[in-house]
């Protein structure tokens, strides 16, 4: 038995156990991109999957590339090999990539590519992406690894879509922030969690001041693109176990969890800051100064969700009515 050989088992078991697991999908995909690596000897693997109107390929996660180079790894339908496969639904095995028309030399300074394979990644028929192996050596894979890679692609491809499917099903597609669905299922989650851990949780209404007249001066479609600019600068003041929800037109509900009012408070400032320290363009070299007011609410022991909410919702109007662009907390 090869070395190889002996390996698969234990791959193939730590693939199913990877599956079954509520990991991160793009911790989950690097860790299967590199197993693959080390299955078929390969020195890079890469997961690319369709975006949302299925026109790219988009990268999600890799082993054997810098990070970077991993995020601008894009390719149209149709282009490059990685394109072909996509488009055909149909797997290719290159032994040697500067004898095939197919293989884009890409621009950037690159890993060394000589053979490689890719196979289509299906779910329920649907194509989905593409997983990727190079090797820096001509004729590294034959049709036994092809196989392989592609038994790993069936196993990992409806995960793969159910996540997706998830994702877009709780995702406000403007912003990129969780919609109201989502926060009638969660909130009550979290809350039960900060009653079993005895933490606090708090909540952050969030509102665009005089954003209807963003939208009167410069119409709808500026008004949507500074709209999702705003959610951008919110998350990047929020912390990875907070939630970011589109509570409405251009509301925002921050969920703290472990924060009580006064830590809150201090989010809600960064928020504030984060939104009015730099312009946002409006096109042709116009720029425009944005302020939002937050309303704070600390969870009280045995409020209901909507109760909590709401008490967010008249700080905010406290916080809109001492002048706006200012966080208040809920008494
Ligand atoms: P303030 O909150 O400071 O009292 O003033 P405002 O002008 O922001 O308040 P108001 O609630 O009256 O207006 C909110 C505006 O947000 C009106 C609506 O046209 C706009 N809006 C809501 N949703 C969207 C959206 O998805 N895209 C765009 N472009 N505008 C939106
Ligand atoms: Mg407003
Ligand atoms: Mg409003």
């Amino acid at each position: 038995m090869t070395d190889r050989q002996q390996k698969l088992p234990a791959a193939l078991f730590e693939i199913g156990k990877l599956i079954g697991s509520d990991l991160d999908p793009g911790i989950l995909l690097s860790r299967i991109a590199e197993l693959i690596c080390q299955l078929i000897d390969a020195k890079a693997c890469s997961v690319m999957l369709l975006d949302a109107d299925r026109k790219r390929l988009l990268a999600k996660a890799a082993y054997g590339l810098r990070t970077e180079r991993m995020h601008s790894l894009s390719f149209r339908v149709g282009e490059g090999v990685a394109g072909w496969v996509v488009e055909k639904g149909e797997p290719a095995l290159i032994n040697d990539v500067t004898q095939d028309p197919r293989f884009l030399i890409l621009p950037e300074n690159q890993t060394p590519v000589a053979s490689m394979l890719c196979v289509p990644l299906l779910a329920r028929g649907e194509r989905v992406g593409v997983v990727t192996a190079t090797s820096d050596r001509p004729n590294t894979f034959d049709t036994s690894q092809l196989d392989l890679v592609r038994f790993i692609a069936t196993t990992i491809a409806l995960d793969v879509e159910n996540v997706r499917l998830h994702r877009v099903a709780v995702t406000d597609p403007l912003t990129g922030a969780y919609n109201r669905e989502f926060l009638l299922a969660r909130l009550p989650q979290e809350i039960e969690a900060a009653v079993d851990r005895n933490h606090p949780l708090s909540v952050a209404m969030v509102d665009v001041d005089h954003f209807k007249a963003v939208n009167d001066q410069y119409g709808h479609g500026i008004g949507d693109l500074v709209l999702a600019e705003v959610a951008r600068r919110l998350r990047g003041a929020i912390r990875a176990g907070d939630i970011l929800v589109r509570y409405g037109g251009e509301e925002f509900l921050a969920v703290l969890p472990k924060a009580d009012a006064g830590r809150a408070w201090e989010v809600g400032e960064r928020m504030r800051q984060r939104v009015c320290e730099r312009s946002f363009s409006v096109g042709d070299g116009l720029a425009l100064i944005l302020r939002i007011s937050i309303g704070i609410a600390q969870w009280r022991s045995g409020e209901n969700m909507p109760h909590l909410i709401e008490r967010a919702d008249v700080a905010l109007y406290g916080a809109k009515d001492r002048g706006r662009n200012r966080v208040e907390v809920a008494p």
